[in-house]
């Protein structure tokens, strides 16, 4: 079994409830036990024009193969009304794997960790809620991703 993070979000469709519906369908897995989920946080969209997200952090344990794990997350998108137009256009659901243990992934459907997690104060936060400590297989550490991105425009809601 593996540790893996997955990033939830959405804008759409009562999103806390799109996150709620999302963790259930990940606690349902094959070979994965739902292991931790931080509070959901609420900002204000990258892109202008476009609804607030909430978003949350994930801790699974997995048997899954890396691709098996994206695969399933897709189909639960899909289930859940994702729909794909412009990029970082609004969604009901988005599921990103962030990180997949130690492991370092670089293929055309699946890159891990994800490539802009760093920089995202909406990961970063409730990441830190699930692993404090943790160090990424590029060696950085949360602690300084943390401190090179401010809290500033999340809301962290009441669990
Ligand atoms: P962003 O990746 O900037 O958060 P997004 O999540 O809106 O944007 P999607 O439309 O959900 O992007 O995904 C586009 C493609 O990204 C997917 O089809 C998937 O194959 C690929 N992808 C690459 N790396 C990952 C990853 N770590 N987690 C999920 N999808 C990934
Ligand atoms: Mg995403
Ligand atoms: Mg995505």
């Amino acid at each position: 079994m593996e540790r893996v993070y997955i990033g939830l979000g959405s804008n759409l469709a009562e999103p806390a409830e799109q996150l709620r519906q999302a963790l259930v369908a990940l606690e349902q897995l094959p070979d994965t036990r739902l292991a931790a989920v931080s509070s959901f946080y609420v900002s204000d969209s990258l892109l202008p024009g476009q609804p607030r997200y909430t978003n949350a952090v994930a801790a699974l344990e997995t048997g899954l193969e890396p691709l098996q794990l994206l695969d399933a997350l897709q189909a639960i998108e899909l289930d859940q009304g994702r729909e794909r137009h412009e990029r970082w256009g609004p969604r009901t659901l988005d599921l990103d794997i962030l990180l997949f243990g130690q492991r370092l992934i670089d293929e055309p459907r699946l890159r891990v960790p994800h490539y802009h997690m760093h920089a995202r104060a909406f990961v970063l936060y409730p990441l830190a809620e699930l692993a404090d400590g943790l160090q990424l297989p590029d060696g950085r550490h949360l602690s300084e991703l943390l401190a090179a991105c401010p809290f500033e425009g999340l809301e962290r809601l009441q669990p």
